[in-house]
């Protein structure tokens, strides 16, 4: 296992948002995280990287790396959680008076203390990996939403996280750009990278995801392997959100 998560919880304020989460992920596995609008997908996500702090649970990786949230964590503790996972929003979230290659380079730079000369060449092949080698020196305006989502990928790779981690990184893209998106992650996937991606693109996890947990209230409904969730779900909740993933109208 690269990781091992334990009834993890969190709420804000009276909303209990996580009511206990497990997740094992195997190093190199890609896990996909589907579930209704408001089910705790994004909490989930945000908690692996430490931006959510939460109340309860365990968080443990195979180098015996560990957090109990029930305690508060140490500082220290957090930003080395951070410096294990890269994170790619839905809305991209770069900084719009960077350039491609700055904002790659940021995390090496101001995380890892790195000198911008030695973090440049690095930066470059993340451009290249993800199609960019054209668009380094263009601003985020510049650049299409898919182009943007690129950039956002590399940047969460500059870091060389052990886990990458996706919050539906297509849905604000026009559906002629979510395939060039795709096609990265899945090349990633090959390479070995370990993810845990939410997405509502169900054939990306069918033929991606080694594993598929459907979540709902902040809890996991069902979760194996995305042949039997997707295709042969047990759960009447699981069945009625592909139906409606499959058919909007
Ligand atoms: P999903 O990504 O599955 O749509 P979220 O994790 O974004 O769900 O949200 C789950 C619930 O938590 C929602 O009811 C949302 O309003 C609430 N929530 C998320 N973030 C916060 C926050 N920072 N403060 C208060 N409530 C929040
Ligand atoms: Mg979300």
């Amino acid at each position: 296992m690269l990781i091992n998560v334990k009834n993890l919880h969190k709420s804000f304020g009276d909303l209990e948002v996580l009511r206990g989460v497990d997740l094992e992920v195997p190093k190199g596995n890609v896990v996909a995280i589907i579930g209704p609008s408001g089910s705790g997908k994004t909490t989930f996500l945000r908690c692996l990287n430490a931006l959510e702090m939460p109340n309860a649970g365990q968080y443990e990786f195979h180098d015996g790396f560990k957090m109990d949230f029930s305690k508060t964590p140490k500082t220290e503790e957090i930003l080395k959680l951070r410096r294990k996972s890269g994170m790619v929003f839905q809305s991209y979230n770069l900084f719009p008076h960077k350039t491609a290659i700055e904002n790659v380079m940021e995390g090496p730079v101001i995380v890892q203390k790195l000198k911008k000369s030695e973090v440049r060449t690095k930066a470059e092949d993340l451009l290249k990996k993800v199609g960019l080698e054209e668009k380094m020196h263009l601003y985020p305006h510049q650049l299409s939403g898919g182009q943007q989502q690129r950039v956002g990928i590399a940047r969460a790779l500059a870091i060389q996280p052990e886990l990458m981690l996706f919050d539906e990184p297509t849905s604000a893209l026009d559906p002629e750009l979510v395939g060039e998106v795709l096609s990265v992650m899945k090349e990633l996937a090959r390479e070995g990278q370990t993810m845990v991606v939410v997405t509502h693109e169900l054939k990306f996890a069918e033929d991606v995801a080694d594993h598929v947990m459907f979540i709902d209230g902040g809890v996991v409904v069902e979760q194996g392997p995305p042949k039997e969730i997707l295709k042969a779900p047990k759960e009447a909740r699981t069945k009625q959100f592909l139906d409606r993933v499959l058919n909007p109208s």
